[in-house]
C-alpha cells in the first residue's frame, strides 16, 4: 500500500560512546574536537561537544550515492565519481546546458538524482543557479551534563629492528623523517547523549522550484524517494565520520520521534531533543505528539502522523516500512 508523504522529520536522542566523528584537525600533535556554545533547556549557556550537520549530510550523500548506483538511478558525470563539484564537473551537460534557468533546472533534475536530492549551486557558465537540498540536517549537539570529551595519549613506536630495516632499504633520510619515526599524539574521544534533527521534503523530489512543475515522472520520483529514505536510515545506523579505523562509535541507545505529513501542505512537526535537558528525556517527544494532535484537530484521516521509537531496532523497522511504502506526495502548487 502506498503511503503519500510530502514532509518527513526525525528528532532523536542518540547515546554515542567513545567516538571521534567530529575532529577539526590538529595543532601540533594535539587533535582538536569540536565544541559549540548552546543555550540549554535550563536557559543557560553551555559549551558542549558537537558534530556538524555537514558531516551527516556528507555521510547521507555517500549512502545515497551507493544506493543510486546499485539501483540504477541517473547520476551526472560528476556524481557518478562522487565528485564534490557534482554537475558542475559534467562537461557534456555544461556544454549543452539550456539558456534559461527554468530549463537548466529541469534538465539537471532529469539528469541527476544526487543533484536533485542533495542540492547544488550551478556555477558553470557564469551562472549562479541554486538547487536547494531536499534533505536537511542540523548540528548533532551534546546534551548539557550528559556529554563529555577527553583527550587520550597515544604513541606510535619505532623499534630498533624497524630502524635497521629502513637503513638497509636505503630509504632517503628525509623519508625516514616523514612518518617512520616514533611519534606521540593526543586524540580526543567523546561520550554522551546527542540531539539529532533531520528533515526531508519528499514532495520536492524532482520539483522545479522556478517553473513549479515536476521534471521527472511519478515512477522516477518514487524510486528516488525510496533511495533517499534508505540513505537516511543508513546514516543513523552506520555513522561514518572521522577516525573510524580505531574509534568506531558505540551506538548504545537511540530513541525519538518520526513525523510525516501526507499530501497536505503541513510541515512534519519537530521539536529539538535538547528540550527537557538532562532531566526529562521524553519532553521533546511529548511536545511533538501534542503538535501533531493540534495540527490534525478532528480531521480524518489524520494529516500528520507521529511514531515513537525506543531503540535502534524499532527505528530500523519504522524506516524500513517507509522505504517499502512511501511515495512522494505532489505539492499542491505543482501543475
Ligand atoms: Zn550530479
Amino acid at each position: 500500500m502506498a503511503l503519500q508523504i510530502a514532509s518527513f522529520s526525525i528528532a532523536a536522542r542518540a547515546t554515542l560512546d567513545m567516538h571521534s566523528l567530529n575532529n577539526e584537525g590538529g595543532e601540533g600533535n594535539q587533535i582538536q574536537t569540536r565544541m559549540v556554545d548552546i543555550v540549554g533547556a535550563d536557559g543557560r549557556m553551555h559549551n558542549v561537544n558537537a558534530i556538524s550537520g555537514d558531516m551527516l549530510k556528507h555521510i547521507q550523500a555517500q549512502h545515497f550515492f551507493e544506493l543510486a548506483r546499485s539501483s540504477g538511478l541517473p547520476l551526472c558525470a560528476g556524481c557518478s565519481h562522487f565528485d564534490a563539484n557534482r554537475i558542475n564537473a559534467d562537461k557534456e551537460w555544461n556544454a549543452q546546458m539550456p539558456a534559461s534557468d527554468r530549463e537548466a533546472l529541469s534538465s539537471l533534475l532529469a539528469r541527476c538524482a544526487m543533484d536533485d536530492t542533495a542540492g547544488i549551486l550551478i556555477t558553470a557558465g557564469g551562472r549562479s543557479l541554486p538547487r536547494k537540498s531536499v534533505v536537511e540536517f542540523g548540528w548533532v549537539v551534546g546534551i548539557p551534563q550528559i556529554v563529555q570529551s577527553e583527550s587520550y595519549f597515544h604513541v606510535k613506536y619505532a623499534s630498533e629492528r624497524e630502524k635497521s630495516r629502513v637503513d638497509a632499504d636505503n630509504i632517503a633520510r628525509e623519508a625516514v623523517g616523514s612518518n617512520l619515526g616514533q611519534a606521540i599524539f593526543h586524540r580526543p574521544a567523546s561520550s554522551g547523549v546527542y540531539a539529532i534533527v533531520c528533515h526531508i521534503e519528499l514532495g520536492r523530489i524532482g520539483y522545479n522550484d522556478i517553473s513549479q512543475t515536476y521534471a521527472i515522472d511519478e515512477e522516477q520520483r518514487a524510486r528516488r524517494a525510496k533511495a533517499l529514505i534508505q540513505s537516511v536510515m543508513h546514516t543513523f545506523l552506520e555513522l561514518n565520520g572521522a577516525m573510524r579505523t580505531t574509534q568506531l562509535p558505540h551506538l548504545v541507545a537511540l530513541d525519538g520521534m518520526l513525523t510525516w505529513s501526507g499530501a497536505s501542505a503541513l510541515p512534519a512537526p519537530m521539536v529539538s531533543p535538547l528540550a527537557g535537558g538532562s532531566d526529562d528525556g521524553d519532553a521533546y517527544r511529548e511536545q511533538i505528539a501534542q503538535i501533531a494532535q493540534a495540527l490534525n484537530g478532528a480531521q480524518q484521516p489524520a494529516a500528520v502522523q507521529a511514531r515513537r521509537f525506543d531503540d535502534v531496532g524499532a527505528f530500523a523497522r519504522e524506516l524500513r516500512t517507509l522505504v517499502d511504502q512511501a511515495v512522494p506526495a505532489s505539492l499542491v502548487s505543482a501543475r
